[in-house]
């Protein structure tokens, strides 16, 4: 048989991240059996139908339509560009599944600050933190958060990211929250990126609102969400759910407005205390709780019961000395999908590195190699609502890939900083890097 194509790759080696095997029957099992500790399925068939090796791919009009070993590979269309991978490893382009990508100004001067001993709290009551960084955007032009955000996103991709979520949040008045999303749609329509953005309007309360957080969740909910919804600018609704942020009442009020709009839900949850905000969370079956540092296993249980993905973010962890970490082990048991993102943004995490995170998440919450590239692949995929799409190599999904000069997908979570990125593909485009 012939099959149409017009591009092969070959001499791969290919790590699928699908949770299905290549016959089409759902496999739970590790990609990196060596790492994978007291796992009952460590070998077998269901782990070899993840990880393909001397395997060809077959790409038409931008979509997987084959992958196998190679000596299965049928006959594509002579017309079809050949290109070979040396034997390097194909993985699905890294998704970031939680950014804060698009704002003006940076914090430099407080993280200068905090090295001196001075408090997060002293340096907001100066008028830094989350405050200093709405000035700025609400300041800048749509054009200056743009080209901000470009130089932004253009380093990710460099680092083998085809997929990023992107939330709004530091606007916090109509005008600036509309600018910040109509920036992250621009941004798609430039770069080979999917992206998908998140209306976090219920991020901080404005300083014009002191006092006032109440009416504020409800212009957020009666004015900011009907406009953003009329111009298609959201796929999701999000909210910082926390003692220092917006109570369980408020975030649910922001939620039954989402839905009413038939967008789904994400939340800034436990990253602090818990206060119960997973459990909201799962009952408006949000696509994912992120942070969870303090989620306990009533919380985990919710979660689960939801098929809510849990978004770690060591990014946040490391940079504000936390010492809590999230309840990795209660994940496992109870087979909640984990995802790894940055959390970039200019305050908490100033860090642009998805593999670094991966490491991280590793190191500091120790997650297995094989856990850590789940979490920005397939998991990442699920906390967008887009796993259907992409976030694995498997026929019918769109051929976002890399191609990785190392000897095994563990080496992208154990060496950081060697950039060994040998080509990648957008919908089965070449991105030059
Ligand atoms: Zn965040």
């Amino acid at each position: 048989m012939m099959i149409d194509g017009d591009r092969v790759l070959i001499n791969a080696n290919i790590a699928t991240m699908s949770a299905m095997s290549v016959d089409g029957s759902v496999v739970d099992s590790p990609i990196i059996d060596s790492l994978v500790i007291d796992s009952p399925i460590t070998e077998g068939l269901a782990m070899k139908s993840r990880v393909i090796e001397d395997g060809a791919l077959v790409i038409n009009e931008g979509r997987i339509v084959w992958l196998g070993k190679q000596v299965d590979l049928p006959s594509v269309s002579p017309s079809a560009q050949i290109e070979s991978c040396d034997g390097k490893w194909l993985t699905p382009g890294l998704i970031d599944c939680h950014t804060h990508l698009v704002f003006a100004g940076n914090r430099a001067d407080e993280f200068e600050q905090r090295a001196q001993g001075i408090s997060y709290a002293d340096i907001a009551r100066q008028g830094g933190g989350i405050q200093s960084t709405v000035n700025k955007t609400r300041e800048a032009t749509e054009e200056q958060l743009y080209a901000l955000a470009f130089s932004r996103a253009t380093a990710m991709i460099k680092q083998g990211v085809s997929c990023v979520e992107i939330k709004s949040g530091y606007g916090l008045d109509i005008a600036t929250e509309l600018t910040m999303l109509r920036v992250a749609r621009a941004l798609e329509r430039t770069l080979p990126l999917t992206i998908k953005t998140t209306f976090l309007g219920a991020h901080a309360l404005p300083l014009e609102y002191a006092g006032r957080a109440d009416e504020y969740i409800a212009m957020v909910c009666d004015e900011m969400l009907p406009q953003i919804a009329a111009e298609d600018l959201a796929d999701a609704v999000d909210v910082f759910c926390e003692s220092v942020g917006f109570s369980l009442a408020q975030t649910e009020k922001v939620f039954r407005a989402a839905k009413h709009l038939g967008l789904p839900v994400k939340l800034h949850a436990e990253q602090l205390s818990n206060v119960g905000g997973s459990e909201l969370a799962s009952r408006y079956r949000a696509l994912s709780v992120d942070h969870i540092e303090f989620l306990n296993e009533a919380g985990v249980k919710a979660i689960a019961a939801s098929g809510t993905v849990a978004v770690l973010l060591p990014g946040a962890y490391y940079c504000l000395h936390e010492t809590q970490k999230p309840p990795v082990e209660l994940l496992r048991q109870y087979k909640v999908p984990m995802a790894v993102a940055t959390d970039f943004n200019p305050g908490s995490s100033p860090m642009a590195s998805l593999p670094l995170m991966m490491n991280m998440a590793s190191h500091l919450f120790g997650l297995t190699a094989q856990e850590a590239l789940d979490g920005v692949t397939i998991n990442a995929a699920k906390a967008l609502g887009v796993d259907k799409q992409i976030g694995s190599l498997e026929v019918g999904k769109q051929a976002d890939i890399v191609c990785w000069n190392i000897d095994h997908p563990r080496d992208l979570v154990y060496q950081f900083g060697l950039h060994p990125i040998e080509k990648m593909w957008k919908a089965g485009t070449t991105v030059m890097l």
